[in-house]
């Protein structure tokens, strides 16, 4: 193998990465998140053990296009007493409880006023609901229906020991210098409570990812962010508007570890290099999986795709979230998400960025016919195992296609070769000074 400088992630044991993906959403399992407050300081400074991540802090009130950050949640206990004294509801059971950003309450009331508050899911008896009230004035806990039905009428009390106040909105943000200022973003929400696949699977793969582009070189910037959902991203953009011309590529990761197959959904410019690389990978990987359109709903992508930006960022997770029942419930747990799926997922990230780094243009030095390989021992140095004639073809596509025009993409592309023989190929012509590199 040549040039190994730019191989992000050969090498990795899947089995251990997907180990330390789901010990590391273990860890952060407990922490009861929000769009603002301690669970999402909790959550940065776990991730401030492995990473230099630089924790931001915007005052509630701050503008942010239309928007301004809320005040800020915090939540000590919350419960639901029945007359004989008995918490029929706990908070500190599962923090999905209590409805997000429910605003205190100390209260004895009968069932017929408390049931407007109380959320359940009939059709799944034994989950609990999650549920927010980020921009309601409103209180409310979610519950198992099974919990539910067995309420009796009769008196409860009722508390929430939250608090509702100015304070900060939150956010962590890392960027790994390259040899050049063009970025890509990858940007993981991180406002859920106890919910694995959605907010979990995210944080964890972006975190290893940043582990391991510090270890790698590589030429691009890299930027991650650690967000609360939309209005993270909405005040992240609206404090960095000067700097995102350097975005070139990017990512917001959601829901990667659950087993479904592999989605990805295009940026709205729907061409992107991002796009190409993706469904390239994808393509490539023998797996399952689905390339789809950009449509203005789902993660942040909406706002970094809303037009005033129009940034070339996709989404890559797995089950789309309208797509599985787990989502938004209690059964989004540490069983649903595989340290398999955890591990796949990060390995098409590797595959993305690698194309992302290699897709450089060429030119081909001697365009005057073919240039005769054997003698220069071209084949002999590519020498890919017997009978497969891809690295051979490669070479033929490289020197061909490199007018000044094509990038190694667009090679792979039209050549139907997978990139990392394209990739190889352009190496091996390089060193034997038959091609070089386009001013980019
Ligand atoms: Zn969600």
């Amino acid at each position: 193998m040549t040039s190994t400088a730019h191989l992000l992630g050969r090498g990795l044991d899947a089995s251990v990465e997907g180990r330390v993906l789901h010990d590391l959403a273990r860890e952060l399992y407990p922490i009861c998140r929000s769009i603002t407050g301690e669970g999402v300081r909790q959550t940065l400074a776990a991730l401030r053990t492995h990473l230099p991540l630089e924790v931001h802090e915007v005052p509630s009130g701050t503008p942010a296009f239309d928007w301004r950050v809320p005040r800020e949640w915090n939540v000590r206990d919350a419960y639901i007493r029945n007359a004989t004294g008995t918490k029929v509801v706990d908070f500190r059971r599962s923090n999905l409880h209590v409805v997000s950003y429910s605003r205190p309450i100390r209260a004895r009331m009968p069932l017929a006023e408390l049931r407007p508050h109380l959320f359940s899911l009939p059709d799944h008896p034994k989950w609990i609901p999650y549920r927010t009230t980020y921009y309601d004035d409103n209180w409310g806990f979610c519950l198992s229906h099974e919990q539910l039905e067995a309420l009796g009428d009769g008196e409860y009390e009722v508390v929430i020991d939250a608090s509702l106040a100015d304070g900060h909105l939150t956010y962590g943000e890392l960027l790994v210098p390259g040899e050049q200022p063009d970025e890509v973003l990858i940007s993981t929400h991180v406002c859920h409570p106890s919910l694995c696949n959605d907010n979990l699977s995210g944080i964890v793969v972006a975190a290893r990812l940043a582990e391991l582009v510090r270890k790698a070189q590589h030429r691009l910037s890299y930027r991650f962010l650690f967000i609360p959902g939309t209005i993270g991203s909405i005040v992240w953009l609206s404090r960095n508007e000067e700097r995102l011309h350097h975005i070139r590529h990017g990512l917001v990761l959601t829901g990667v570890g659950d087993p479904g197959p592999t989605t990805y959904k295009r940026s709205r410019r729907g061409d992107a290099q991002v796009d190409r690389a993706a469904a390239h990978v994808l393509a490539h990987s023998g797996r399952p999986h689905r390339v789809i359109d950009f449509f203005p709903y789902g993660y942040d992508e909406r706002q970094y795709c809303s037009p005033g930006f129009d940034l070339p960022v996709g989404c890559l997770m797995r089950t789309p979230f309208g797509e599985y029942p787990e989502y938004h419930t209690s059964a989004d747990d540490l069983a649903f998400i595989t340290p398999e799926a955890l591990a796949e997922s990060l390995a098409t990230c590797l595959d993305i960025f690698f194309v992302l780094e290699r897709a450089a243009i060429y030119v081909n030095r001697n365009p005057k016919c073919e240039p005769r390989l054997g003698k220069r021992g071209i084949y002999r140095a590519i020498g890919g195992a017997a009978g497969d004639r891809r690295e051979e073809m490669a070479l033929l596509w490289v020197l061909n296609l490199s007018d000044g025009s094509a990038s190694l993409l667009d090679v792979a592309e039209r050549s139907g070769l997978p990139f990392w023989a394209v990739s190889r190929a352009a190496d091996v012509l390089r060193e034997n000074g038959l091609l070089e590199e386009a001013t980019r």
